[in-house]
């Protein structure tokens, strides 16, 4: 069997290490906001170029909680991609303001030189995606921003450590949303996520909002919720961040080893020299998706699709207005996440190409 993905520990040191980091939180018993938040907070800053990082919950909280920190609210467009995890969507609409959908290029993100008619008096946030854990065109969106007085949010979930011409994921506009759920690259044992940015009032305003929208624990200024992220989640993420460039080299690894093997049988992700992805997830565009996925099933290799259903096709979406996005439209249908784990041997991946090739009656 290979599993699309493998969330047990199969390294005993990597293990150890992440045992004595619970073991030193429950010694010291600050669970909650707890020296290593801290550190994990300046950490992920560093990492990212910033002045700041605010950790949270998740990164659903971060999204919300970033278009909350820029009162996005009633009246106010968001303008984003169809093509994301429906948190992305999610955050926008329980700011109560209205989703307006780009259509994505051939790279899968959001196609930036669509994004300018999509503006108008409205548009408070441009909010792109950077989906498979590639950048974006940040070049061009942030340009596009700068003249027009619109934010941009990065939705960074799936990149921590992804690069575009040397400048890192969350380093982009005015705030940057990273999720460190279990599946993600830079991943807790838990939901966890984090804010960047280099606003001073931004970070202050979201430590207020990740704890009620309260200042020093008593006076609550914003309605909000509680989305601190918790000491022994820091802690081990901490390991983990140290372990993070191995395992980007692995999945940068795997991914040019699919790319050089079936390449001339399916569609895979193109990378310039510019752009440095993290490879969150391997996706490769094909015909007839479903017959695939079943054979490769038989053959004990699971895959996934993300994302099987476009946001604005939701069914709790069913009300907002129908989106011009023909090439989401085209591409969800053919896009599937083939293995690309780190816990993955080169036999594995041999294995994965072997049966994609015979599927598709390609000799080697
Ligand atoms: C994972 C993910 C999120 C949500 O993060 P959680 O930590 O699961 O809440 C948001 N956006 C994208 C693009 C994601 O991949």
């Amino acid at each position: 069997m290979i599993p699309y993905l493998d969330l047990a520990i199969r390294d005993e040191a990597h293990k150890r290490e992440l045992l004595e980091a619970v073991d030193r939180v429950l010694s010291h018993g600050r669970i909650l906001l707890g020296p290593e938040v801290g550190q994990f907070e300046e950490a992920v800053a560093r990492q990212c170029g910033r002045a700041h990082a605010v950790s949270v919950n998740s990164g659903t909280d971060a999204l919300y909680l970033a278009l909350r920190a820029l009162d996005v609210g009633p009246g106010d467009e968001v303008i984003t991609t169809p093509l994301s995890w429906i948190a992305t969507l999610n955050a926008i609409a329980l700011c109560g303001a209205t989703p307006v959908f780009v259509d994505i290029g051939e790279d899968l993100n959001l196609d930036a030189t669509r994004l300018e008619a999509a503006i108008t008096a409205r548009t408070k946030v441009i909010l792109p995606v950077h989906y498979t854990g590639r950048l974006c065109d940040m070049t061009t969106i942030e340009a596009i921003a700068a003249r027009h007085g619109v934010n941009v949010v990065e939705d960074a979930a799936q990149a921590f450590g992804a690069r575009l011409n040397g400048r890192p994921a969350g380093s982009f506009g005015r705030l940057s949303c990273f999720s460190m759920n279990p599946m993600k690259v830079l991943c807790a044992y838990g939901e966890a996520g984090a804010v960047t940015t280099d606003d001073a009032a931004l970070r202050d305003k979201l430590i207020a909002l990740r704890y009620n929208g309260t200042i020093n624990k008593e006076e609550c200024h914003y309605p909000s919720i509680n989305g601190r992220l918790d000491t022994m989640q820091a802690a081990m993420l901490l390991i983990n961040m140290a372990r993070l460039p191995e395992t980007i080299a692995r999945r940068r690894a795997i991914a040019r080893a699919y790319t050089e093997a079936l390449g001339d049988c399916v569609q895979c992700p193109s990378e310039s020299a510019t752009s440095e992805g993290v490879y969150y997830t391997y996706v490769i565009q094909v015909d007839r998706r479903e017959a695939l996925r079943e054979y490769l099933q038989s053959e004990g290799i699971e895959t996934k699709i993300h994302y099987p259903i476009l946001m604005p096709h939701q069914p709790a979406y069913r009300h907002l207005p129908s989106a011009d996005i023909p090439v989401a439209e085209r591409i969800v249908g053919r896009i599937v996440s083939i293995p690309n784990h780190e816990k993955m041997t080169d036999g594995d991946v041999a294995e994965v190409v072997a049966a994609i090739r015979r599927f598709y009656g390609a000799s080697r």
